[in-house]
């Protein structure tokens, strides 16, 4: 019985094992570690590939978010709505910013943002809106940007896990005010360490992205404003030029996975994932009765899952001290966080391997 991993990164690399060695040989080779050529060529093939005017490369998922509130002005006293349902990452930034994370309630079906909830969180303070295109599918962003047109509010987009997803025809990233992306090595498209990127249309605000993620500075030893260290790594970014041609490709794969995956559960009492919008599956997530349970007749055979994310944000210690924290808060996120299941979800997993996880879920259910 051969193991099924969660993600497998090493099937990834073994398919384009030459490619990958040759970008990190010349890397190494040009000496040129940290920003240069290298980041610029991706920076361009990222912002061509979203459809994004300018894309400014960073360290992390974490520092392109708070790149993009420091961008926005967010700053102390300030609110910043987001989901109650989504990695911490979403809303560390926010407090980086000395600003408050406003949490709202998702929608059951597509576990984003539920639109009908936002306009009920807005203060006077609130300066932004991130809505997050959980597991690969874009939040509904028409009512969103309607809503912050109205109250005079940004939009930053947290695509970490949706580079490539299509909301009526745009790509993610490039219909909020900033795109935000995580490299983590198991996103979509992964570095081999940490990385990420921030798109915008907008040239002054390029401008200053590219000064906050280099000290603050456009010249060598002129610092315009206190920046950051939030560059990001040439051999990331030759890593990641290589692995962009590949993108479109495993998405395909990933779609027709999750499609394959839709077809084996049918009948079982597991909930499949709602395509509401083009939808890139960085996670595959269902949600299931006795889902403990079912995860360890799944671990013991052989077989490993997720849940993303057991401990809603509102409920996370760190976060105690805010409004909205504690139990009975945000029903549907609380009600979902104990039902949701990650199968293995990733472009090299077999037909074969994904039989025998359907069919571990079936005797399971048929006991
Ligand atoms: C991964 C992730 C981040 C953070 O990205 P890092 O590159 O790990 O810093 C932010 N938001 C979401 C939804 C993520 O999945």
């Amino acid at each position: 019985m051969s193991f099924i991993p969660l993600v497998d990164l090493k099937a990834q690399y073994r398919a384009i094992k030459p490619e990958i060695d040759r970008a990190i040989q010349q890397s190494i080779d040009s000496a040129e570690f940290i920003m240069g050529e290298r980041v610029r060529k991706f920076e361009e093939e990222f912002a061509e590939f979203c459809g994004a005017r300018f894309a400014v490369a960073c360290s992390s998922g974490t520092t392109a978010l708070h790149l993009a509130l420091l961008c926005c002005g967010v700053g102390q006293g300030d609110e910043v709505i987001t989901v109650s349902h989504t990695f911490i990452a979403t809303a560390e930034p926010i407090c980086h910013c000395g600003a408050t994370p406003v949490f709202v309630d998702v929608d059951p079906e597509t576990y984003n943002i539920d639109v009908n909830l936002i306009e009920q969180a807005i203060t006077p303070r609130t300066k932004a809106i991130i809505p997050v295109h959980l597991y690969g599918q874009p939040a509904d962003m028409d009512p969103i940007l309607r809503i912050a047109q109205k109250y005079g509010l940004k939009v930053i987009e947290d695509a970490a896990q949706a580079v490539g997803a299509e909301y009526k025809g745009r790509r993610v990233g490039t219909i909020g005010d900033f795109g935000c992306f995580s490299f983590f090595p198991a996103k979509n498209l992964g570095a081999y360490g940490d990385a990420g990127m921030v798109t915008t249309s907008n040239e002054s605000d390029a401008r200053r992205l590219r000064m906050l993620v280099n000290h603050g500075r456009e010249t060598k030893y002129e610092h315009k404003i206190v920046g950051y260290n939030y560059r990001m790594d040439a051999l990331q970014a030759g890593i990641l030029s290589v692995k962009l041609q590949h993108l479109a490709d495993w998405t395909e794969a990933r779609r027709r996975l999750a499609h394959r995956y839709n077809e084996l559960l049918k009948g079982l009492p597991v909930v499949t994932p709602a395509e509401k919008f083009h939808h890139v599956y960085h996670l595959y997530v269902i949600q299931c009765d006795n889902r403990d349970e079912l995860q360890k007749a799944l671990e013991s055979e052989g077989i490993a899952t997720g849940i993303h994310y057991p401990i809603p944000l509102h409920l996370q210690p760190c976060f105690q001290d805010l409004p909205g924290a504690g139990k009975g808060h945000f029903p549907v996120t609380e009600k979902i966080a104990s039902r949701i299941l990650s199968l293995p979800m990733f472009p090299e997993l077999t037909d074969t391997q994904q039989d025998r996880i359907a069919e571990t879920i079936r005797k399971f259910y048929e006991y």
